[in-house]
């Protein structure tokens, strides 16, 4: 028995230095394959002025003056680079009753393509910051400059550099808003279902084409605070396995396993929710999860006043915008 063994072994060492005289052959004679796309290169410091620009006017709490203000920022930005840009303009009611404004804005990047990936994130900010721990404070709004602003500053700073070189496929940016108009913590209805995600709601029924469709979606939700962790959350797991692996396979081959965790946390009511379940796009989150702060489920300082500019990384900027511009531009 053992000297079969041995000879196998033998023979198994001969294949494999085979395969790699014919893999080291091979390296010398001219590649047929295509040439390695050109992906652009993600550039942080733009993101974040992006970034930067949204917070300085102010917390976009619907019905404000730097709600509007922001959304016709926002808007000309989106513009200037998208092939086409427009703005969904619609009245919903928040969970205490109150005609909240809202304005979807979404930019289309090369039109006549048939293969599109969605890419989206919310702009608005919370009226409340529920969760500070400082009582005096959680009636005030917040500059949700992760909780809103991070996800935007990355989709336009992609905007800026697709505007300059194309992927093959077709894009389209929706900036989501009223997102985070949810009933504060200790509210009687903070237990109804469906009172966040009120912009994805209103765009997953009544979509800009009215026979849109994409291959799939990817959200961006509070993706710029440090040391900010990744893991699979179980609605992308549910509706959009597959692309949950491509996108995290694709971030650890760039280097990013550190924040792109391969291990299942919980499940998240975020847009994304309804965009798989009323618009039927399989679309995942890649969210800021953190069991062990003190909230137990989200970045440290979520629905806090201390979401502000000082908790945003270039770093984490540049890592999730790297690893979107790896997607999208190895798509054919
Ligand atoms: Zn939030």
């Amino acid at each position: 028995m053992n000297k079969i063994i041995l000879i196998v072994a033998v023979l198994g060492l001969m294949l494999c230095a085979c395969n790699e005289k014919r893999n080291s052959e091979s390296k010398t004679q001219p590649s047929t394959q295509k040439p390695k796309v050109d992906i652009p290169d993600f550039n942080a410091d733009s993101a974040y002025f992006y970034v930067k620009s949204q917070v300085d006017f102010g917390p976009r709490v619907p019905n404000t003056n730097s709600h509007t203000k922001c959304a016709e920022y926002l808007f000309s930005k989106l513009k200037s680079f998208a092939d086409t840009a427009m703005v969904q303009s619609f009245k919903t009611k928040a969970f205490d009753g109150t005609v909240l404004n809202s304005k979807n804005i979404i930019g289309v990047f090369n039109p006549d393509k048939q293969k599109r990936v969605l890419l989206c994130s919310h702009w608005d900010s919370r009226p409340f910051a529920d969760h500070d721990p400082d009582p005096s404070l959680q009636n005030t709004p917040i500059d949700g400059a992760n909780d809103g602003a991070s996800g935007i500053g990355v989709l336009l700073e992609l905007a800026r550099l697709m505007a300059i070189s194309k992927p093959e496929i077709g894009i389209d940016i929706i900036f989501f808003d009223v997102e985070d108009y949810g009933p504060p913590k200790n509210h009687p209805n903070s237990e109804v279902k469906d009172q966040y995600g009120l912009g994805s709601q209103y765009w997953s029924k009544n979509p800009h084409d009215p026979d849109y469709t994409a291959d799939y979606g990817i959200l961006l939700d509070m993706v710029g605070a440090s040391n900010a962790r990744f893991y699979m959350e179980g609605f992308s797991m549910e509706y959009a396995s597959g692309i949950l692996k491509k996108v995290w396979s694709i971030a650890n081959r760039a280097g990013f396993s550190e924040y792109f965790v391969f291990d299942q946390v919980g499940y998240i009511d975020d847009d994304h929710k309804y965009i798989n379940e009323i618009a039927k796009i399989p679309t995942i989150d890649i969210i800021h999860l953190d069991p062990e702060s003190s909230n137990g489920s989200f970045f440290e300082y979520w629905h806090t006043t201390g979401d502000n500019l000082s908790v945003i990384d270039k770093q984490t900027l540049k890592v999730v915008g790297q690893t979107l511009l790896n997607v999208v531009f190895q798509e054919k």
